[in-house]
């Protein structure tokens, strides 16, 4: 018998080798080429878009199959609008003013880690940003949901055979281990890292180049000029989505003193219910583990389940349980990332003291990710651009949507970079453009001259070759 951990590193290495072998191949073709086997895949997802939802949710237990679908259709059919036009292969820019041509290359074979959370969506978004650059991806499924990720990368290694490429492109281990995707994330050209701090840190522990994004922690401040009804709709849309799954979804609401009442009734008005005492406690004993890392049995579900869970009755109706909470730590889990249906609630007296707050609820798990405001106060909202440690700061949007894509006008993704002080090489939603390297071929400009013109110069000046290249350095010096 083979011990499971030496399985799935020499699965690993044979995926990577075919797939290097079939990438080979696969950039030379052309773009319209490449175009074509894209566009074909995102066809193929939204027509599995459903099944592939259900699977999903049948394996992991977490969110909702018409959201999961909604999900898995953002990342085919909306990706692929956002992506048509854009050059990835060979010329990608021939700039005759600056002199300078642009080529892309491939980075090769990527590694791709996917969250439970988002797994076909995810494991569909990875295949064809990789795929439109000219790469192969190799994926390391999470464990609880392994076979809905297996059964993407099938419908996408159908669709490249139709298409007359190797299968090999994409590809997924089938007995996945910490050390699989240790071996995978050492062998392969680039890492594509979605999911918590500890895959993030292993990411960029490897060794190898590696694009990690990490978890969110969400603030939602609902400033004294907003249209609270506005605000409260965009956050139930947004934090019942999928269940709350999504990392840019809403996990506290930070709000006015002057209105704060007003925001309490228009929650409960669409269906929050705030827990007090013996409630409260119950709801916190399951909310996290003994390391206090959230409990994955109340990841992605309604807060009827949850409720039913704690032990405690809840009115028929709510969707979602809240708490008043007042501090923010590991001592306090409303003030945590909870990818479910809880949210913290939290009265300030005024931006200033909000700052500070979604500040700290930031460093609490979720430094880098995205912030969202409701407010008709630009200057409000200039000031929380421009300082809060976030790469998204969503306006009058519901979070989750307006982060991947559905409500702004940000790239359709389902990797959210948190910038270097969250951790992560890239402040983007990864893009195509992110798995590519550019060559840049720069041509003289003319400014300095040549070795034959230099020595002509020489001759006619009786000048020895220190001389010109003292010359030289000098008009170098009065160009920069
Ligand atoms: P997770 O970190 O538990 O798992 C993600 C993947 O990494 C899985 O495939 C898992 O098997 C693997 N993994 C975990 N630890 C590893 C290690 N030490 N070495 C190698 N592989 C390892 O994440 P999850 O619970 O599935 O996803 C939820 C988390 O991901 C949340 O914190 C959420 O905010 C975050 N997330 C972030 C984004 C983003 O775009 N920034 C998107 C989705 C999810």
């Amino acid at each position: 018998m083979v011990d499971k951990d030496l399985l799935s590193i020499q699965e690993a290495r044979a995926l990577v080798r075919a797939a290097r072998k079939a990438q080979a191949e696969y950039a030379l073709m052309d773009q319209e080429h490449i175009d074509a086997i894209v566009k074909a895949i995102a066809d193929a997802a939204v027509a599995h878009a459903e099944t592939l939802a259900a699977m999903a949710v049948e394996e992991t237990g977490f969110g909702k199959v018409q959201d999961k679908k909604t999900k898995n259709i953002l990342a085919s059919e909306k990706l692929i609008e956002a992506i048509k036009d854009m050059k990835t292969i060979g010329v990608i820019k021939d700039d005759k003013e600056h002199k300078i041509v642009e080529i892309a290359v491939p980075v090769g074979v990527i590694a791709g880690i996917v969250p439970s959370t988002n797994p076909t969506s995810t494991t569909i978004y990875k295949s064809i940003i990789s795929l439109k650059s000219g790469n192969a991806i190799v994926f390391t499924p999470h464990p609880s949901a392994k076979k809905c990720i297996s059964k993407t990368v099938e419908m996408i290694r159908g669709v490249l055979n139709n298409c007359g490429v190797s299968e090999d492109l994409v590809s997924c281990i089938s007995v996945p281990t910490l050390e699989g995707s240790g071996e995978l994330m050492k062998i392969v050209d680039l890492i594509l890292a979605t999911g918590g701090p500890g895959m993030v840190k292993a990411a960029y522990s490897s060794g190898t180049p590696a694009l990690g994004v990490g978890a969110g922690n969400v603030p939602a401040y609902i400033e004294r000029s907003a249209n609270i009804e506005d605000a409260v709709t965009k956050i139930f849309a947004s934090k019942t989505f999928d269940n709350g799954t999504v990392c840019a979804s809403e996990q506290a609401v930070v709000t006015d003193a002057v209105i704060a009442d007003k925001v309490r009734a228009s929650l409960i008005a669409h269906g929050a219910y705030f827990l007090e005492g013996d409630k409260l406690e119950k709801v916190k004993r399951v909310m996290e583990r003994g390391n206090g890392s959230m409990n994955p049995d109340i990841v992605g579900r309604d807060a009827g389940y949850i409720a039913k869970l704690a032990g405690i009755e809840v009115p028929a109706g709510t969707r979602l349980l809240v708490s008043d909470e007042k501090g923010v730590g590991p001592k306090y889990p409303f003030s945590k990332e909870k990818l479910t249906a809880l949210l913290g609630f939290y009265v300030v007296e005024d931006w200033k003291e909000a700052c500070e707050l979604c500040h700290a609820l930031l460093k609490n798990g979720g430094i880098g990710h995205s912030l969202s405001i409701h407010s008709m106060n630009e200057e409000v909202i200039r000031e929380f651009g421009l300082k809060k440690p976030v790469s998204r700061l969503l306006v009058n949007t519901p979070s989750t949507h307006g982060a991947v894509g559905i409500t702004t006008n940000l790239f359709p993704s389902f990797t959210l970079g948190c910038g270097t002080v969250g951790g992560s090489a890239t402040s983007d939603n990864v893009t195509p453009m992110n798995l590519l390297n550019v060559r840049r071929v720069a041509y003289d400009l003319g400014t300095v001259c040549c070795a034959p013109q230099a020595e002509q110069k020489a001759e006619a000046h009786n000048l020895d070759i220190n001389a010109i290249t003292a010359m030289i350095i000098e008009q170098l010096k009065q160009m920069a």
